[in-house]
């Protein structure tokens, strides 16, 4: 099942390892040099999984922004776009431990945009049905509190009946402990320690980037957001910036009012490229793709005119 994994989506094709520092032990290469998506050998301890690599788009392959990053087959999940659990279901029939879905329980939300957060009620209750018995512990901006009680108040019947009807569910699964976060450390255990970071994403009062040190990798998230020096100072040489880009021709081609939102709210080929250079990740990874009629070959061509590090194009069910 792995195999079918690692091949599909567009990005094996896409992948661009330039200069000797791309690729360590970790990162297996194939005999043209080129970095490999085979998941990591099982020696590590964590792997990260796209779980969707999608914008407010409805585009068929590519699920809501999500990302796993699985700890001795513990998951976090950071942000809860649409069909998050079933891409991680299908992460767990390819051979990913950590992804079965009564797993699902600690989440961290980068800012509530539908985008990211329409597969809420996806981990509040799937996993609960599929007899997860412990509440969800839910990491995000102010307003998570909020939109958790709106959600459990919209499916109460649902709640109601599954627990008093024939189906006995448990009385714990579907609850969430939600935590509302400021910038710094917010979540520690003996397997991951997880930074939030602030960035700067349209109109949001609160939108966090996270970085994520487990016991042998380092993990960048940017979340959603314009160029933040602070996405250099939070990776500076991690091994995986996950970072969020669109076209600049792409751009080009939008109207003069989407060109004022997308500036303010999003980072752009060129700009991510200079970013970067500054972060020397180990491996820049790209989601939240906008291209608006540009191609995928086309935006990692915009990047390279200034970034000569090892890129990836990421496709949902990437595992890195
Ligand atoms: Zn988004
Ligand atoms: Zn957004």
């Amino acid at each position: 099942m792995l195999g079918k994994l690692v091949i599909r989506g567009v990005s094996l094709a896409l992948i661009v390892a330039l200069g000797s520092a791309c690729c360590g032990p970790d990162r297996p290469q194939s005999e043209a040099g080129r970095t490999s998506l085979v998941p990591p050998d099982s020696s590590l301890r964590t792997q990260v999984v796209l779980l969707g690599t999608g914008t407010p788009n409805a585009e068929p392959d590519r699920s809501g922004p999500a990302v796993a990053v699985v700890v001795d087959d513990t998951p976090y999940l950071v942000d809860l776009g649409p069909g998050v659990v079933r891409r991680a279901a299908a992460a767990y029939q390819a051979g990913v431990e950590g992804l079965a879905v009564p797993k699902l329980k600690t989440a961290f939300i980068t800012h509530l945009h539908t985008d990211h957060t329409l597969g809420y009620p996806d981990l509040i209750f799937t996993p609960w049905v599929l007899e997860r018995d412990v509440p969800a512990e839910v990491y995000g901006p102010k307003g998570t509190q909020a939109m958790t009680d709106h959600l459990l108040a919209a499916y109460e019947e649902d709640i109601r009946i599954r627990i008093d009807g024939l189906e006995r569910a448990n009385t714990e699964g579907y609850k969430v402990n939600v935590h509302e976060i400021e910038p710094g450390l917010i979540y520690e255990d003996e397997r991951v320690r997880v930074t939030a970071f602030r960035v700067e994403h349209g109109g949001w009062v609160q939108a966090f980037g996270f970085r994520f040190d487990t016991p042998d990798r380092s993990i960048v998230i940017s979340g959603d957001t314009r160029p933040m020096r602070g996405i250099v100072e939070h990776c500076l040489a991690c091994d995986l910036l996950i970072h969020e880009v669109y076209s600049q021709a792409g751009f080009e081609r939008r109207s003069p009012e989407w060109q004022r939102y997308h500036a303010s709210s999003h980072t752009s080929s060129l700009e991510l490229g200079e970013l970067a250079a500054e972060a020397r990740p180990g491996l820049l990874v790209l989601y939240h793709q906008l291209l608006w009629g540009s191609t995928p070959e086309e935006l990692l061509a915009e990047i390279r005119q200034v970034y000569d590090g090892p890129v990836v194009y990421g496709a949902d069910l990437d595992i890195f």
